[in-house]
């Protein structure tokens, strides 16, 4: 029956519980179907592509869902297959079925924690932060992944008013006929990518000093520099687990806005 610790260095109850304590059963829930129907369509994809610049874009996508159920040994085995794969090469032998082996073992996993709505969630983490509903600051998240889009706006929507666009273009639209406090923008979008997107945010006068802040799920040495050096106000890797970090960087630069 206790097979927690064994499973521990591979999945992380933890982060079914935080979203547990971040939503309730129905974010849990949301975000296991949710991850459980991408998953399958991306497995399928992936094992029929013979492309590795699209096998590359595949093992992104599912690597950000992945860390955000906490499925950390298969967020690892996508990651390994998305390096190996992004400069064209094809993947090592063995590793697509790998992946979808272990996808197969967190399938069981997801399900059986869905089954089992009792749970133990953590203890509040004392929430101290005051939520003035009168004067929300409005944030404009920019971001193509649905499961990620659903996780930031339970995290954020009690705090800030979130204005959801799904890619750079419909964004920039939006953007301009409603500005935000503060922008998230993923950097990693098909189509205009999000360093496109902020250049054309600086490029209207009206919007030069309106706070933007990176969010990649591809963390490298020297990112952060990157970013900043491009015009970006601050950098955050997803996905976000840590409510204290993007809530102090949100508020530092709104603050900072206001002077
Ligand atoms: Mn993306």
């Amino acid at each position: 029956m206790d097979k927690g610790h064994s499973e521990s260095s591979r999945r992380d109850p933890a982060q079914l519980e935080t979203l547990f304590q971040q939503g309730g059963q129905v974010l849990l829930a949301s975000m296991c179907e949710s991850f459980l129907e991408r998953s399958g369509q991306r497995l399928a994809a992936l094992s029929a592509s013979t492309d590795p610049a699209a096998m590359a874009r595949i093992c992104h996508d599912l690597k950000t869902s992945c860390r955000i159920v906490g499925a950390r040994h298969l967020a690892q085995l996508c990651e390994t297959l998305e390096y190996a794969t992004e400069n064209g090469s094809p993947p090592p032998a063995g590793a697509v079925q790998e992946l979808n082996e272990e996808y197969l073992q967190v399938r069981d996993w997801l399900e059986e924690r869905l089954r089992s709505p009792a749970a133990t969630a953590p203890e509040e983490d004392a929430s101290d932060r005051p939520e003035d509903t009168n004067k929300q600051p409005v944030i404009a998240l920019v971001e193509d992944n649905p499961d990620n889009r659903l996780l930031m706006s339970v995290i954020l929507g009690q705090t800030y008013g979130i204005t959801e666009y799904t890619s750079g273009e419909k964004a920039l639209q939006g953007i301009s006929n409603s500005l935000p406090d503060l922008v998230l923008l993923d950097v990693s979008l098909p189509g205009m990518d999000g360093l496109d997107v902020l250049k054309a945010l600086r490029e209207d006068e009206a919007l030069v000093k309106l706070p933007v802040v990176a969010l990649t799920a591809h963390a490298m040495h020297g990112d952060r520099e990157r970013f900043l050096e491009a015009g970006f106000d601050e950098y955050i890797s997803k996905p976000i687990v840590d409510e204290q970090l993007i809530f102090d960087i949100i508020d530092g630069l709104l603050g900072r806005s206001e002077q």
